[in-house]
């Protein structure tokens, strides 16, 4: 069996072969990334969910889709009075359900930003139009995360292809690009399922092609909430029934988690070159990649070059110093610009590797160039001795009765009143 790819700097299709392909694989190597410095109390980004009403009703979701209702602004800005209490961040991540719902969204993207925060939307980009773009942008605005994926049989797009897909991705990034007049990031997730782990060339070669448009991408490693036959699930010491939460999928018992080494492997069947520069580790394994990030410089439709750790240890320790925050979000007038961060080649090797491409290429020089981000999320794992491994320094926490938790976990307070632990069956 082969396989074809289109690599950068390549002429033309290359065709792997099953056996070439395993050759390939080359083991993630966290000890050579930046290890994000992002913790409980001083992080890049926060959680907030002004609603739980949706419009859709994706299979991966963590929220129950009969509990819809909206918080009122008051609530919500009491929330954030907490969060700025417990803890410095740089962006508020506005999600939900859909937030683009939520009546007082422009509000509250306005109070956000009034106070430092960068506002950041979590969407499934249905509502987006022209008009609500522009009086978010007005509002302070920083980016858009949309997420687009074939597991939400999306109203006029069902059992669509993620390829298919691509199309409407597409026409939301450049709606974006036009009515926030480059002003507003694009990102783009999709959670990533065993069956659609085959589509990781095909989206990684997309964002690859429209680096003037979508800044980020983002895989979300699907989780369901399943443990190993030998453990039990506990609260309080209470055997529970897993089936009450949300993340609960009967028809998912022997599904197979997909891992953030898999998806690299697939994002090098496409650029053999790939290669992250940061992460954060699970809070039960230093070498278990939970968030995976790469940063790469490239024209508008070719990758020159990936940066290394110490161009992500650069970026995060100058915005801290002059900021006080760590960054996650920026707007495109920085993306954009990657030529102003060529002075820092004195100290990343990544960065000095783009520096000479660009240098020794002058049909480069009048060309503009970009910073496109992938990110890998690889969420609770749970281990054979029942052991939970969680993103250490995790960057979604939000608010909850008087603390931040997992949000990836919310539906066990809400169901049990405490979070699961497992332990083996005695
Ligand atoms: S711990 Fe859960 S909520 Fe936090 S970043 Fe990881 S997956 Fe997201």
């Amino acid at each position: 069996m082969t396989t074809e790819v289109g690599g950068h700097g390549q002429a033309g299709p290359l065709i792997l072969t099953d056996k070439e392909k395993l050759m390939s694989v080359r083991p993630l190597t966290p000890e050579t990334y930046y290890r994000m410095p992002w913790n409980l109390a001083d992080n890049a980004i926060t959680w907030l969910e002004p609603t739980t009403k949706c419009n859709m009703f994706c299979e991966g979701c963590y929220r129950d889709k009969d509990s819809g209702r909206h918080r009122p602004l008051a609530d919500v800005i009491a929330e954030l009075e907490n969060i700025k209490r417990l803890r410095k961040t740089d962006g508020i991540s506005i999600a939900g359900g859909e937030p683009l719902l939520y009546p007082q969204i422009v509000d509250l993207v306005r109070y956000v930003a009034s106070q430092g925060w960068k506002p950041i939307i979590i969407t499934n980009g249905s509502l987006l139009t022209p008009e609500i773009i522009k009086e978010l942008k007005n509002a302070g605005l920083v980016a858009f995360t949309v997420h687009v994926d074939s597991h939400q049989k999306r109203p006029g797009w069902p059992d669509k292809s993620e390829k298919e897909l691509n199309e409407l991705r597409l026409k939301i990034a450049t709606m974006i690009h036009e009515a926030g007049e480059c002003q507003i990031a694009t990102a783009f997730n999709a959670t990533i399922y065993r069956d659609t782990l085959q589509d990781i060339p095909l989206l990684t070669r997309f964002a690859q092609q429209h680096q003037d448009l979508i800044h980020t991408m983002v895989y979300i490693l699907f989780r369901t909430a399943k443990r190993p036959a030998h453990l039990e699930s506990y609260v309080g010491g209470q055997v529970v029934d897993l089936s009450a939460l949300v993340y609960h999928l009967d028809y998912l018992q022997d599904y197979e988690d997909v891992t953030a080494q898999e998806v690299v492997d697939k994002m090098r069947e496409v650029d053999p070159d790939f290669e992250p520069c940061a992460f954060l580790n699970s809070n039960e394994d230093p070498r278990v990649t939970k968030w995976l990030i790469s940063t790469s410089v490239g024209e508008k439709d070719k990758v020159l070059g990936y940066l290394d750790g110490k161009f992500s240890e650069i970026i995060q320790s100058f915005h801290h110093l002059l900021y006080g925050t760590y960054m996650a979000y920026t707007r495109p007038c920085l993306l954009n610009k990657p030529h102003i961060l060529f002075p820092l080649a004195i100290f990343s090797q990544g960065l000095r590797r783009v520096f000479g491409k660009w240098l020794f290429n002058p049909t480069l020089w009048g060309k503009r160039l970009y910073l496109q981000n992938f990110t890998i999320i690889q969420p609770v794992d749970i281990l054979e001795d029942g052991r939970i491994g969680m993103c250490d320094g995790c960057p979604d926490a939000m608010f909850y009765q008087g603390r931040l938790i997992w949000k990836c976990r919310l539906d066990e307070l809400l169901k049990f009143g405490r979070f699961i632990q497992c332990a083996p069956r005695s």
